[in-house]
Formats: C-alpha cells, sequence, structure tokens
C-alpha cells in the first residue's frame, strides 16, 4: 500500500514480489534437504562421435521435488550459486559422476567412456578446487582422461589469472576442459586463444536456429567457429542437434562430437545402461 513511506519500502509491500521472495527462500530451504532426501540425481545425456556411436555423457543434474515435481536446473542452480549451495551439490555431482565414471572404466564395454561435468565459477574458483578433483577420482578409483570439465567464460571473467593456473594443474593430471554454451558470451572469442581448452561447446542456440537452408546466417557462424577451434588444436561439440539434417551439415563441417534430443534425451542410469548394452 502507498502509504507515507518511501519508494523502497512500497516496492517491498508489492504482494507480487513478496511472494517471489517467499518462493525463493522456500526452494533454498528446500534445496538444503534436497541432498540428504536423496531427491537429487544425475541424468545422462550421449555424446556421438563420429563415428555414430556414443563417446561419453554429460551428467546433468536433476532435482525432484516430493510435491512440485521436477524443478529444472536453469531455476535451482543460480540460487545455489547465489547462496553458496553450489559447493556441496557440485561436489555431489562430482563424487556421483566419478563413481559411474568408475564402474564403467571396469567394463571392458564401456571403459572407453568419457564424463562431462557441469563446474560453476564458484566452485571452479575455490582455492581447493583442483585438490577435491584429483581426491574425487582417487577415491572413485577413476582414471583422470575419462573426466571433461564443463566451464562457462564466466571463470575467465571472475578471475582470469586463476582460470589459467586451475586449467593448466588439472590438464597437467590429464582432465580435459570444455567451454560450454560458446558464443553466448560477450567475450568468448577473446578468451579462447588465451586459455587451453580441449573442447568447445557450440551453444544449441545457434544450432537451433539453423534452418535448412545450408548456407543461412546461422551455418555460417557455427562453420567460423568450427574452423576457428580446430586450428587452435581444440575439439568442437554441437550441443542441441535435434535433426537429421543439422547433424548431417555438421558432419559436412568435420565437428567432432554431437549432442542433442535427434540422438537422446538426458536419461537416467538405467535407461542409459540399457541403451548401451544393446549397443554395438
Ligand atoms: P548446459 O550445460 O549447456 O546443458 C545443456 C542443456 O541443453 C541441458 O539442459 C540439456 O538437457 C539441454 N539439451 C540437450 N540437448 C538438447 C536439444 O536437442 N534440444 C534442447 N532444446 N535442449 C537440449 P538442462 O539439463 O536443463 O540443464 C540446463 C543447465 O543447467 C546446463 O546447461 C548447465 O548450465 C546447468 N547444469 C546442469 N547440471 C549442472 C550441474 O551439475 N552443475 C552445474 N554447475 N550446472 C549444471
Ligand atoms: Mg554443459
Ligand atoms: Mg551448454
Ligand atoms: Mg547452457
Amino acid at each position: 500500500e502507498a502509504k507515507s513511506v518511501g519508494r523502497n519500502v512500497i516496492r517491498f509491500h508489492d504482494p507480487h514480489i513478496q511472494s517471489i521472495l517467499a518462493k525463493r527462500f522456500r526452494l533454498e530451504i528446500e534445496l538444503r534437504q534436497a541432498m540428504e532426501r536423496n531427491e537429487l540425481t544425475l541424468a545422462y545425456q550421449k555424446q556421438i562421435g563420429r563415428n555414430g556411436e556414443c563417446q561419453g555423457v554429460e551428467a546433468l543434474l536433476r532435482w525432484k521435488h516430493p510435491e512440485r515435481g521436477f524443478i529444472s536446473p536453469a531455476d535451482f542452480i543460480p540460487i545455489a550459486e547465489h547462496n553458496g549451495l553450489i559447493i556441496p551439490l557440485g561436489r555431489w555431482v562430482l563424487r556421483t559422476a566419478c563413481h559411474q565414471l568408475s564402474v564403467w572404466q571396469q567394463e571392458p564395454k564401456t571403459q572407453g567412456l568419457h564424463i562431462s561435468v557441469n563446474v560453476s565459477s564458484k566452485q571452479f574458483h575455490q582455492p581447493d578446487f583442483v585438490d577435491v578433483v584429483l581426491k574425487t577420482l582417487q577415491q572413485a578409483g577413476a582414471t583422470a582422461t575419462g573426466l571433461c570439465l564443463e566451464v562457462t567464460e564466466s571463470i575467465v571473467l571472475d578471475d582470469l589469472e586463476d582460470a589459467l593456473a586451475k586449467m593448466q594443474a588439472l590438464r597437467a593430471h590429464g582432465i580435459r576442459i570444455a567451454m560450454d554454451d560458446f558464443g553466448t558470451g560477450y567475450s568468448s572469442m577473446a578468451y579462447l586463444s588465451r586459455l587451453p581448452f580441449d573442447e568447445v561447446k557450440i551453444d544449441k542456440s545457434f544450432v537451433q536456429r539453423a534452418d535448412e537452408r545450408a548456407n543461412g546466417n546461422e551455418w555460417v557462424i557455427i562453420e567460423t567457429i568450427m574452423t576457428m577451434a580446430h586450428k587452435l588444436g581444440m575439439r568442437v561439440v554441437a550441443e542441441g542437434v535435434e535433426t537429421q539434417q543439422q547433424h548431417k551439415l555438421l558432419d559436412a563441417m568435420n565437428c567432432d562430437f554431437f549432442q542433442g534430443f535427434y540422438f537422446s534425451r538426458p536419461v537416467d542410469l538405467e535407461t542409459l545402461s540399457r541403451a548401451l548394452s544393446t549397443e554395438h
């Protein structure tokens, strides 16, 4: 109500904002409990190589809320980054993924699969991040070369020197680093040549806007990113591949890995295991 209070106070009493704040606060409390209550799981999405076979998977966090059902990581990761919960959350993801990697590495049929794990900037810049990753791999009994960490350009914007040092340390142990969501930031291009990425993931927004015409503007951008990354010695992953046509054109551009609904949605471990055992 617009009483004799100041502007900020009126806004605070706005019932709409009040309800957004209340929702966010509740989500924050529930997220804290979610880990203990086993409401979090990982979904896995295949990454397909040039030979058409599954080369590895990206691990994607899923939260199954008991009353409200599935909550998207796009909705709760930013909250977790804001309140610091991303640190224990990120460690749980890493532990779970490394355990799965170790299981795969013990089976001849799956031993070459890699696993890609998303890492938030806040998590990446923790002073003990490299130690945590190495210890987690060791405790799981997994070999480092099977692990790929997906980061975004925000790690560079937050602290370039620290990003570079950590990347070098991780890569010295055989861990790969991918630049996720390439092309969506303001300065991805500037950092690509300055940092030792192993992989570049072309953001799905480019792939999705790329239409049937092989010479459309989006394809020009995609091909340019591809050429540039390859010349820098990096491999390219195309995200959001939904059609055969997109796959065909990306393949003609020598894209190294394909990921998207055309091949597989992110699925639970059981579904993935079943799919892997019927392959080849
Ligand atoms: P991302 O790392 O760029 O992951 C790719 C997103 O694209 C995933 O959304 C995936 O489900 C979706 N996707 C894959 N193929 C297709 C396709 O063909 N079409 C369309 N329309 N979408 C496709 P998801 O799982 O909702 O994750 C959203 C974002 O949340 C991720 O984007 C990542 O930034 C973040 N995230 C997910 N899991 C984690 C995690 O464990 N840690 C951190 N820090 N962030 C995570
Ligand atoms: Mg990713
Ligand atoms: Mg991405
Ligand atoms: Mg993304």
